[in-house]
């Protein structure tokens, strides 16, 4: 789960963080009456979304201008301007693919004099089961270029959990960072406190981009993205409560209601799959077959037939779904208690679109006899290849 930039900032400095003060501006606030509670003379106004790149994004809305999502304001009143020419509307960023996010909040911040931009992130590496941090000279809104053309630019530091967080951690980061003598410690300080925030709250990835040195010679961290790991919500929930389900994905709050492991993908084949691994080869099959999956689907061991129906109706309602696959090895999962699903489903929303049937395992006849007799147009499949090749076939003409 995501929470917006202001709320990470709100709560890393709950940790003792160097954060600017700012303002949250909601719809039917009035912006100016906000920004004058800030000293001035600078005032930064942000589009709060759960993407990055805002700064060099762009509004579809040609009123709200080309001049992005991060703006610098001098007075409270242009500060207000900017607020209303943003709020309502769609910023398209580099994360936010072509359709763009609508902006609901914004962020009003005392602005900083900046002497320069630096990078420093922190993640759970699967490789090494520590968290790591990432640190780099080169900050700002550029970071994935600098990955991709100087990737010995970037500096990891790893923390064994077993002994926290140590002083020589902090001094790795602040030399990777290119700094030393007092903004070296002030570094280290920063980099223990952002390790105990992300330890505590179970963060899954802590990205600080840019961090800054200040024209005052102090550091303050001006953009912050903040993830957590969704398995441990639960003894979070002053966490939960940050939760802005507008900026989540309408099919995977629909799954997630139903307990159903889905998340929706850039293709056009809808996938039902039981089980992650088989879930994940049928996605790979599909690529293999030169088309792409609209979704990752594992409906999971014991699901009832209203739970495979609900899944079935998540994916024939994604528009960009163009062809259907399912594909059962029924194990614990029944292959009748998917027939049925599928029908109950097809039955309340329609089928438009060609739907392969792979069926194996358990009750793998009553399933077949189920489907064959419904009258629905279903092409059967014998195996996963040849559920692949079909599906792909039917979609691709
Ligand atoms: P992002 O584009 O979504 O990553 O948004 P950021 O919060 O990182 O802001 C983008 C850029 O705006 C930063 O890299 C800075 O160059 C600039 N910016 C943000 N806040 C300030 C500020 O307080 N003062 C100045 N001078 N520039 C700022
Ligand atoms: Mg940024």
């Amino acid at each position: 789960m995501n929470i917006h930039e202001y709320q990470a900032k709100q709560l890393l400095k709950s940790y003792g963080a160097p954060v600017a003060d700012g303002v949250v501006v909601l719809p039917g606030d009035n912006p100016e009456t906000k920004a004058k509670e800030l000293p001035g003379p600078l005032y930064v106004v942000k589009a709060q979304i759960h993407a990055g790149g805002r700064g060099k994004g762009k509004f579809k809305e040609a009123a709200a201008g080309e001049k992005g999502g991060v703006r610098l304001a001098k007075t409270p009143g242009e500060a207000a301007a900017f607020a209303k020419e943003m709020l309502g509307n769609t910023l398209v960023t580099k994360q936010t693919g072509a359709a763009g996010k609508q902006v609901n909040r914004i962020y009003i911040e005392d602005g900083a004099d900046i002497e320069s931009e630096l990078y420093l992130s922190a993640l759970v590496d699967r490789a090494t089961g520590r968290v790591a941090f990432i640190a780099s000279t080169e900050g700002g809104m550029n970071i994935e270029e600098v990955a991709e053309e100087t990737p010995e630019k970037i500096v990891t530091v790893d923390v064994d959990p077993a002994t926290g967080f140590a002083p020589h951690h902090g001094r790795s980061i602040a030399k990777g960072l290119g700094l030393s003598g007092p903004q070296a410690k002030e570094c280290a300080k920063l980099c223990a406190t952002l390790y105990k925030a992300f330890v505590a709250k179970d963060m899954s990835m802590l990205e600080i981009n840019p961090l800054i040195v200040m024209t005052n010679g102090s550091l303050r961290v001006l953009d912050a993205k903040v993830g957590f790991d969704s398995n441990a919500l639960f003894r979070h929930p002053d966490i939960m409560e940050l939760r802005d389900e507008t900026e989540e994905d309408p099919f995977e709050l629909k799954a997630a209601e139903f307990d159903l492991s889905y998340v929706k993908l850039d293709g056009n084949i809808g996938c039902m799959v039981n089980g992650a691994g088989l879930a994940m080869s049928t996605m790979d099959i599909i690529k293999h077959y030169g088309a792409e999956p609209a979704n990752f689907l594992d409906v999971g061991g014991g699901a009832t037939k209203e739970k495979v129906t609900e899944a079935f109706k998540i994916i024939t309602s994604d528009p960009a779904v163009k062809g259907i696959l399912v594909n059962i090895f029924g194990g614990i999962m029944r292959c009748d208690v998917i027939a049925e699903g599928i029908i109950a489903a097809v039955k309340e929303v329609g089928l438009e679109v060609p739907l392969v049937v792979r069926l194996e395992g358990t009750k793998v006849e009553e399933g077949k006899k189920i489907l064959s007799e419904s009258g629905l147009a279903i092409t059967p499949a014998d195996d996963l290849e040849d559920a692949a090749e079909k599906v792909v076939k039917a979609v691709q003409g």
